[in-house]
């Protein structure tokens, strides 16, 4: 300790205290918060001739004044960049402990910056024009991080990490090394970070080179980070050329708080500001006159315990202030007023205080939460508007690092029509180009209107619908069909008979009654539906795919599924203009839980779909994934039960215990394929919705009718079920012992197996009369892989004859090539 540092701590600070309700009050705040950048003279003269002759003469330029002001001996300018290897070996040295807070705070900037992530979006109003904003990131910045004493590796977290997450191509950063000496926390926060260059470059000279750039240092479009006085000031002169962040002022605290909080945690969020420099700014507002008596108790208290007390007293004493309010309301109002940098509310229901303020930088809620939280690890950034700047301008973000431009793609007749608007306004400014230029466009739309129609459907349909080849059904007649899921057992003789007879008596002349209220009682009573769910009915669960995806296809929305999965969830998802986002699956078919996690915490999709069991895999997810899954999903999990017949558990009985689930199901495999029948259940709030998108008519009243019929006998279609069941285990084991042939595990109506050359096995079995499914091209993780439903014994028997034929031929064939 120095003498004169000595002398500050003999000297309790008295912290100047102010009363809102006195007169003159507001003449005192605005002297408190008059803060000018000081202009100097002799700053903007040396940075403009810096950034002269670094945009006359580059790298020369640039190793002249690292030579002069750093005291570095470069003679070449490549000299001047770090190699990658500098960045990671700093990483690599780095104490465990602050490696791994680094790596924890750029996790969680990370995260929080990922929400930022603003896409394009476009819609197309009543005239057939589209419109819209396409969002790009900037091509290359640039980070200026200081050295020596304000080097922060926090800053290049904050500053560096949104840069990436926006998607920037090349992160420059520039950092002055005086003498050579590097910071190593700064270097291994560039490695965590990303950044791609590094330059131990700095000052005006730095700033210049990034923005003209130099035949080292490539110019970048927008230049950002914080600096000393003459950063700050050739910043400001290469705005322009280039885009800046912001010209920041010294940091700045405000803490509101209705003196409940400990006094010694208020004074040292006061200090947590004002150790920054002697010009920070730290101001209390409390209505409570003994509090603020109290806090400053604990600024002389804890003062002396202090480092940097020095500079904490300077600053507290010239520019702090302990404010008595008259009530947290009017404590708003000032906030409102001074509009400052961090706010710390410190009061109980913090939030209903934070309702009240529109201008703060970032909002500290509540006793726990302290700005330095803010400054290193909430996630938030620490890049935020000072000087009464949070009026018109955000924290550091995302949307710093991206730039929209607008679309305009007009339709003949939206020309046409626009035109007319165009060019009256274009012949009232004088403008005649622009008039004719309209004007042109209205006629060609009018001669185009008076052309035969255009019938090419590839000038109107959707260019993905023209991409796409049509869902495939083979032709199956006279083959053995364990292609598709199907249950082999029609109903009885006698019932149907019985079907047919009711089947006569429907009045096919009327449209069905849309509520569907007996066939969905029958639904629920049969198909194990819990008394608090609302049940919707589909055309096959493959239309209620398509109500679900059409009624969540706000613009922007993603959807996320395991892959390979239901081929629907893909198909549907695309046409409804949603984002299909597929997670693969582990190599044993499992739910890849870490992936599908993150994948939800990226995108945050609408929908997450779950096929339990699983199609074409066959087997059943572990019930605590998805269970993770639902928990943290922000939408809804659609767990789609088709072959809960064949399964061993389901999750219609968890509905009342999540509001964000809804069960799928199909009696397609219960051996009613042909009827058509899909039905869904949730909480009442969600099938409202969704029946809004359902077509009024849905299901024919022929389906209603045979589908009333069939579960008023679900006692026979159960019995097949038992069979198949019995037969798959069969199957199995007869699978498993043929030579080169690998059933996995199934609790659906059919078997995935990997066989020595997939096709070729389809093939062989189609040339003998069975029908299975190659699904080998489906996915990486199904290479060698068919699929076999489950057929009647006799069926399952000339299966395995034909396979083990196959196989032979197929080993032939491999043996004579
Ligand atoms: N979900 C899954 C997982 C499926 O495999 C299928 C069809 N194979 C369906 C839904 C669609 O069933 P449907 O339209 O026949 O009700």
């Amino acid at each position: 300790m120095n003498a004169s540092s000595k002398d500050q701590v003999a000297r309790p600070v008295q912290v100047r205290r102010m009363d809102a309700r006195a007169p003159g009050f507001d003449a005192e705040l605005k002297a408190l918060l008059a803060w000018e950048a000081s202009q100097d003279a002799a700053i903007e003269t040396a940075v403009t001739a810096i950034l002269e002759q670094v945009r006359a003469r580059g790298d020369a330029a640039l190793i002249e004044y690292t030579q002069r002001f750093d005291r570095l001996a470069v003679s070449e300018a490549s000299a001047l960049e770090l190699p990658q290897s500098a960045l990671t070996d700093a990483l690599g040295r780095l104490p465990v402990a602050e490696r791994e807070a680094l790596q924890q705070a750029a996790d969680r900037v990370r995260a929080y910056h990922e929400r930022q992530r603003s896409g394009s979006w476009d819609y197309t109003d009543s005239l057939g024009n589209r419109l819209g904003q396409k969002v790009t990131p900037l091509d290359r910045v640039g980070l200026y991080v200081p050295g020596g004493k304000a080097a922060y590796p926090s800053s290049v977290l904050m500053n560096a990490i949104p840069a990436k997450v926006a998607g920037v191509g090349e992160l420059i950063m520039v950092c002055p090394t005086p003498d050579g000496v590097r910071n190593p926390m700064v270097l291994a926060a560039a490695a965590i970070a990303g950044v791609d260059r590094v330059f131990t470059v700095g000052g005006a000279q730095a700033v210049g080179a990034l923005a003209f750039g130099t035949a080292t240092v490539p110019a970048v479009d927008k230049i950002v980070g914080p600096g000393n006085a003459y950063v700050a000031e050739a910043k400001r002169r290469v705005f322009g050329t280039v885009g800046i962040d912001m010209i920041a002022g010294p940091s700045e605290i405000l803490i509101l708080c209705d003196g409940h909080t400990d006094p010694e945690w208020i004074a040292m969020d006061l200090f947590s500001q004002a150790e920054h420099d002697e010009l920070a700014q730290s101001i209390l507002l409390c209505p409570d006159a003994a509090f603020l008596d109290a806090v400053q108790g604990a600024i002389n208290r804890l003062l002396p315990t202090m480092p940097r007390r020095d500079v904490i007293a300077a600053s507290l004493q010239g520019r702090g202030a302990l404010i008595l309010i008259e009530s947290l309301e009017q404590g708003c109002e000032l906030i409102d007023r001074i509009a400052p940098e961090h706010l710390e509310i410190s009061t109980r229901q913090p939030e209903v205080w934070a309702e009240r303020i529109r201008h703060a930088g970032a909002m500290f809620l509540g006793p726990w939460s302290s700005e330095s939280l803010g400054d290193y690890c909430a996630g938030p950034n620490h890049v935020l508007p000072t000087m009464r700047t949070a009026r018109f301008s955000s924290p550091l973000g995302v949307y710093d690092f991206q730039k929209r431009s607008s679309l305009i793609q007009a339709s003949a007749a939206g020309a046409a029509r626009l035109g007319e608007v165009a060019s009256v306004l274009a012949h009232g400014e004088g403008l005649q180009a622009h008039a004719r230029s309209a004007e042109m466009r209205i006629e060609g739309a009018r001669a185009q209107a008076q052309q035969a129609p255009d019938a090419d459907p590839a000038h109107w349909v959707r260019p993905d619908v023209l991409a796409m080849s049509v869902y495939h059904v083979p032709d199956a007649s006279g083959f053995i069909k364990l292609d598709a899921m199907e249950n082999p057992y029609r109903l009885p003789e006698p019932l149907q008979q019985a079907l047919g007879e009711r089947l006569a008596a429907v009045a096919i002349n009327r449209y069905p009654v849309p509520s569907y209220a007996r066939l969905k009682q029958l639904v629920r009573e049969r198909l194990e539906v819990p008394a608090q769910a609302e049940v919707l009915l589909g055309n096959g669960s493959d239309e209620l795919i398509t109500i679900m995806s059409t009624a969540l296809a706000r613009p922007g929305a993603t959807v996320v599924a395991p892959a390979p999965s239901f081929v629907m969830y893909d198909v549907t998802t695309k046409l409804v203009g949603m984002r299909y986002v597929p997670v693969p699956l582990t190599t044993d078919l499992g739910l890849d839980l870490p992936a599908m996690l993150s994948a939800i915490e990226a995108h945050r999709p609408a929908l997450v779909w779950l096929a339990y069991p699983n199609n074409p895999t066959g087997n059943a997810f572990d019930r605590e994934h998805i269970e993770a899954i639902l928990a943290a999903a922000p939408g809804l999990v659609v767990v789609d039960e088709a072959y809960r017949p064949f399964a061993d558990d389901t999750f219609m009985t968890d509905l009342p215990r999540w509001p964000n689930l809804v069960v799928m199901r199909t009696v397609s495999k219960l051996g009613l394929a042909g009827v058509r029948l899909g039905y869904m259940a949730a909480a009442p709030c969600w099938i409202t919705e969704f029946d809004k998108v359902r077509p009024p008519y849905n299901l024919s009243v022929l389906n209603e009718a045979a589908a009333e019929f069939a579960l008023e006998h679900f006692d026979v279609l159960l019995e097949q079920t038992v069979l198949l069941r019995s037969e798959r285990e069969r199957l199995q084991g007869r699978l498993a012992a043929l030579d080169g042939v690998r059933p996995f595990p199934s609790q659906a109506n059919f078997i995935l197996a990997r066989v020595p050359d997939a096709p070729a096995i389809a093939a062989g079995l189609r040339s003998r009369g069975v029908l299975i499914k190659d699904v080998s091209r489906m996915s990486p993780l199904l290479a060698g892989c068919v699929r076999i439903s489950i057929g009647t014994p006799q069926d399952n028997d000339r299966l395995l004859e034909a396979l083990q034929a196959a196989l032979v031929e197929v080993a032939a064939a491999g043996a004579s090539s």
